[in-house]
């Protein structure tokens, strides 16, 4: 199946008789004759559900659609995009241990990273995604589990070269994880480029409607983890906390990150998915690609009138021609990086203020990447607490607009744009 089919088609093929639609499954628990059957499956020996913190039918076959989308070999669902990067990462890296991440990575995550799991007692090196090849090696410790970054950050909108920085995690022995959820795998697939492990917000484009907050992990069974069993012995020596179970040795490569990943880290921590969001989840991928395609348009179409506007001082957007990520867009997602655009009104936080005030269908909102169009003034609103110079440090200038293009018709999206600019 092609990308478009697997959209529709991917993860779930009903035998005769069965429903067409992805079943939601809102059962907790799930029935069995004797106690040795269901012995057999907290073993891990048979496959099969037993309670839906642990795995259920619906999040399974969106979970496996997704994977196939990506391209991987497992993948899950978890309840928000914050608990796929916290799993993706302390599924490997756990306290004494290190970790290279991006600097330009989403906030939430920035705050996951360096403060909640620098108090579970991993460290974090950040790095600018611009980094030279000798400052991204200086950044490994012989302590280092993973590198990280995002393929398109939020809200920086700078495009991470996926193939260096994964050549230097692998030439330190660690797998490179890549959070998608910007350009998705519809406009960009990091495996193809060297990424081991994918994670996404599928809060985000996937369910592309605001109706429910999710994530996912995808692993594509690439990277060895046997070669190096003392840099990750929960993946290479027995689980005491799961019957022993050696998950290279039972799973493969194919299968070891996502089992130990549910049977360990979803058994202890919960962030299950209801099914229901599952569902929810399911219906948006069917047209991400219809979608992606429409987001990517109008924003270039905005980007392009945002340039040539006198009031507008700057605008970021990679797959515009002369974004200094323009080249890194072209190589890793061709087709469109997203639907965002950043911008800056000429006049600073007074001007940018004013702008957002004079907008009518697009609505200010803390959200992005779904299908109306929506804008967040940082300075005023999440980051109104900061001075223009603590601003600045933080990466973000007190005149930045950020723009989430939805799918509405470009003509209204731009009239909207020149309405709000004149009133500035
Ligand atoms: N990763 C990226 C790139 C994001 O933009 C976000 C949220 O905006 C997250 C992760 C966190 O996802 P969630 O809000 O679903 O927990």
């Amino acid at each position: 199946m092609n990308r478009d089919t697997v959209c529709i088609h991917g993860g779930y093929t009903p035998e005769n008789g069965e429903p067409r639609n992805i079943p939601i499954v809102q059962s907790t628990t799930f029935r069995y004759a004797t106690g040795e059957a269901m012995g057999a499956l907290f073993d891990l020996e048979a496959s099969g559900y037993f309670y839906t913190r642990l795995q259920n039918p619906t999040n399974d076959r969106v979970a496996a659609k997704i994977t196939q989308l990506e391209g991987g070999t497992a993948g899950m669902l978890t309840s928000s995009g914050q608990a796929a990067n916290f799993y993706a990462v302390f599924n490997i890296a756990s306290c004494g241990d290190h970790v290279v991440a991006s600097s330009t990575i989403y906030g939430g995550t920035f705050n996951l990273f360096a403060v909640t799991m620098k108090r579970m007692g991993i460290d974090f090196t950040f790095v600018s995604p611009d980094c030279s090849d000798d400052e991204l090696a200086a950044a490994f410790r012989p302590n280092t589990k993973a590198v990280f970054g995002e393929s398109v950050a939020n809200p920086a909108l700078s495009v991470l070269d996926i193939e260096r920085f994964a050549k230097a995690a692998h030439d330190h022995g660690v797998p490179l994880i890549i959070d998608n959820t910007f350009p998705t795998p519809v406009h960009c697939r990091p495996f193809e480029f060297g990424a081991d492990i994918v994670t996404h917000s599928t809060t985000k484009y996937m369910d592309g409607h605001a109706n429910a907050v999710g994530g996912a992990i995808v692993d594509s069974g690439k990277f060895d983890w046997t070669k190096y069993p003392d840099k990750f012995p929960g993946l290479c020596t027995p689980d005491e906390s799961y019957h022993g179970v050696t998950y290279t040795e039972r799973f493969g490569l194919a299968g070891a990150f996502i089992t130990k990943a549910t049977a360990q880290l979803m058994r202890d921590f919960g962030s299950i998915p209801s099914p229901q969001n599952a569902y929810y989840l399911n219906i948006g991928l069917e047209t991400l690609s219809l979608r992606m395609a429409r987001h990517c348009a109008n924003a270039l179409a905005v980007a392009k009138y945002l340039k040539n506007h006198p009031k507008v001082a700057w605008v970021r957007h990679p797959s515009l021609e002369g974004d200094p990520d323009y080249a890194l867009a072209q190589k890793y997602m061709p087709e469109g990086c997203c639907g965002v655009v950043s911008f800056g009104v000429k006049g600073g936080r007074a001007a940018a203020s004013k702008f957002m005030a004079g907008l009518e269908l697009a609505s200010i909102a803390t959200h992005v990447a779904d299908a109306k169009t929506c804008v967040l003034h940082p300075a005023s609103t999440t980051h109104r607490q900061m001075s223009d110079a603590e601003l600045e440090a933080a990466g973000v200038s007190p005149d930045l607009v950020r723009f989430s293009v939805g799918i509405e018709d470009v003509e209204d999206i731009l009239a909207d744009v020149e309405k709000a600019l004149a009133a500035v």
